[in-house]
């Protein structure tokens, strides 16, 4: 980074990114055209600081994608727009992995290069583009594109994939899943001469749901099957019924119904919802502002289940968190979405203001008092944010570093105030249990694992995609239900809850898909992936795949983790080399003792299952020496 940071002034297009996101300066504002360093003093103010620092997110995306990456002049321009510190602009901005503070081509191909696409062939595919467009992230197509490996883009149903970026002043992205390197050729030569399509692919339902249509379908129901785009359409088929009877029972009655369908958590922690609802609750009288934030950020490796439900049915997304607000007493909410999620984000943003002229949003909903709204935010790049208090840091302006707990997020939360976080999936199965009850719904599945849950099947299987089952449907049954095993039909693995989760073995299929029967395998059911390998697969590669990526997504802010996923790392790739410290068996101890560590003295959940996977696989194979 230029160290001449202060003196370098944003140009006309920065400049109206920056305003199109925050709108024009104020009257007589000229902080833009000064010098920096001499209006320090005044720019800087700390309390409008502390009132403006949440829209620094939304600033860094808009000059992202209208100018491909962030100059120096444009951090000035921002910080002073903002009263930031430029110095704290750049930190935040050169935390996300989908912000370039180096000047890039303005059109960018991503192609994943991670485990479930490299199942399906990206290293093959990564290989043709660097015979026909150079080395990744050298200049192609006369310097006015690149392209670029990536990890996971939550799109392992269609692996192997590609997203094509496009900056400017309609800014675009389009998905090519699955990809070859013809077609990805064309799209990004498309792109470069204005192109590409504004409106990102369409949903592919059939192939990404393959049991759409099927009356045994709960939160898929209208996925594929209704209109994602029109709320009269959700209305026709029983959307807002839930929300209607939510306000006949009232915030009480919401948290009953709630705690009697013995709902947990769908993003991975498993933390039972009624009980955030009923924390929030109880302090409606203390006059703290409460949060709701629907956890949209699902960037596990394989996880494609909440990409899915957003697309197909955002409407119930935004039903299930007005229903949270409701029983809550949050007056606002937020969607932090993932960034690589264009289509996502499209119709999120379409169903929220569908839901606001529809009156079912704003300050009245349905005529009857309740106070509700919601706010899109885009994430950028960075798996730490999934972490609930990363996330809130996010929001808030800053990097998304993790906070110590306590205090939790129901006591100090968004903006230090009480704050219910919960994931898509979990939010989508709210209106089903306030229509039938929640004593019918705990009815679903086993005693300590109720409903039904969305597993993503991808890698070495017949039909990858989203899959809907009642918990308590085996491994081998829920591969059956997706056509069997594919590859050469020889199952050698299965990763259960990404990289953050646990490999199982073939003799392991007959286990129960619960949070009981996978505690009883040392496995986790996690965000919900199930990907196959076949025993053509070098499952040391896959290893190694998992530890690049941890030592890639560390925040770096404890020690156990900062200092453990990179040793991890190191170590893997000297036993895969066949380069150990001393035996392998002592190098294997070694990781081991590490994975330990981690687990023991991480301050977040990255930390805390950085080694989960790897060490499962240790436990099971016999991998090295
Ligand atoms: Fe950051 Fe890792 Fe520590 Fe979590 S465990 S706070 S990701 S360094």
């Amino acid at each position: 980074m230029d160290l001449h940071l202060t003196a370098d002034q944003a140009n006309a297009e920065e400049k109206a990114a920056v305003d199109s996101e925050l709108g024009a300066p104020r009257s007589g504002w000229s902080g833009g055209d000064r010098n920096m360093e001499a209006d320090a003093h005044v720019a800087y103010d700390g309390h409008q600081a502390r009132a403006e620092r949440h829209r620094l997110l939304p600033a860094l995306h808009a000059i992202q994608s209208r100018i491909g990456w962030i100059s120096p002049g444009a951090i000035n321009y921002v910080s002073a727009r903002l009263s930031i510190a430029p110095a704290e602009v750049y930190g935040v901005a050169s935390f996300y992995g989908m912000f370039s503070l180096s000047p890039k081509p303005p059109v960018v191909a991503h192609v994943c290069d991670d485990i479930a696409c490299v199942a399906r062939g990206s290293e093959s595919l990564c290989g043709e583009l660097e015979k026909k467009l150079g080395p990744a992230g050298s200049p192609c197509m006369g310097g006015r594109a690149t392209w670029q490996r990536t990890a996971c883009l939550g799109l392992c149903e269609r692996a192997p994939a590609a997203l094509v970026s496009a900056a400017g002043k309609k800014p675009a992205e389009r998905v090519l899943a699955p990809a070859s390197a013809g077609p990805l050729q064309s799209l990004i030569k498309d792109a470069t001469e204005g192109r590409l399509p504004g409106e990102p692919d369409a949903l592919e339902a059939q192939r990404s749901v393959p049991q759409a249509g099927s009356s045994q379908l709960r939160l898929l129901r209208r996925v594929a099957s209704t209109n994602a785009t029109e709320i009269n359409d959700y209305q026709k088929h029983g959307g807002y019924e839930a929300l209607r009877k939510a306000m006949d029972l009232g915030p009480e009655g919401v948290i009953r119904e709630v705690a009697a369908s013995r709902l947990l958590g769908r993003g991975g922690a498993a933390f039972p919802t009624a009980k955030k609802w009923e924390a929030l609750h109880t302090q409606r009288h203390l006059g703290k502002k409460h949060y709701v934030i629907c956890n949209a950020d699902e960037s596990e490796p394989g996880t494609f289940k909440d990409r899915i439900l957003m697309e197909g049915d955002p409407f119930a997304v935004i039903e299930g968190m007005t229903i949270a607000g409701l029983a809550t007493g949050a007056q606002k909410g937020f969607i932090y979405l993932r960034g690589e999620y264009p289509l996502a984000a499209e119709r999120i943003a379409h169903a929220i203001a569908a839901a606001r002229n529809s009156g079912m949003l704003g300050t009245n909903i349905m005529g009857r008092g309740l106070q509700f709204d919601i706010e899109l935010r885009r994430g950028a790049g960075a798996y730490i944010c999934g972490e609930e208090t990363a996330l809130f840091n996010s929001i808030e302006g800053y990097r998304g570093e993790p906070r110590n707990k306590p205090p939790f997020p129901t006591q100090a939360g968004l903006f230090r105030q009480p704050t219910a976080v919960n994931n898509v999936e979990t939010l989508v199965n709210v209106p089903q249990i306030i229509l039938e009850g929640g004593a019918a719904y705990a009815k679903i599945g086993t005693e300590n694992s109720a409903g039904t849950r969305l597993f993503c099947l991808s890698g070495h299987v017949n039909r990858p995609g989203v899959y809907e089952t009642a918990m308590g449907t085996t491994l081998r049954q829920m591969i059956e239900m997706a056509g069997g095993v594919g590859g050469n039909g020889k199952l050698q693995a299965v990763l259960l809850g990404g990289a953050a989760g646990a490999f199982v073995a073939p003799a392991e299929l007959d286990t129960p898909l619960t949070f009981e029967g996978m505690r009883a395998i040392g496995a986790t059911l996690g965000s919900g992936v199930v990907m196959l390998f076949d025993d053509s697969v070098d499952l040391k590669q896959v290893l190694l795949r998992i530890s690049s990526f941890f030592r890639h997504e560390t925040c770096g802010q404890c020690v156990p983790c900062r200092i453990g996923v990179v040793r991890q790392d190191e170590a893997l790739h000297r036993l895969v080399q066949g380069k150990a410290n001393g035996s392998a068996g002592a190098e294997v101890s070694c990781v081991r003792e590490m994975g330990q560590a981690m687990r023991d003295a991480s301050i977040c959940g990255l930390g805390q299952t950085a080694s989960s996977a790897i060490e499962s696989a240790l436990q099971r194979w016999k991998l090295f020496g």
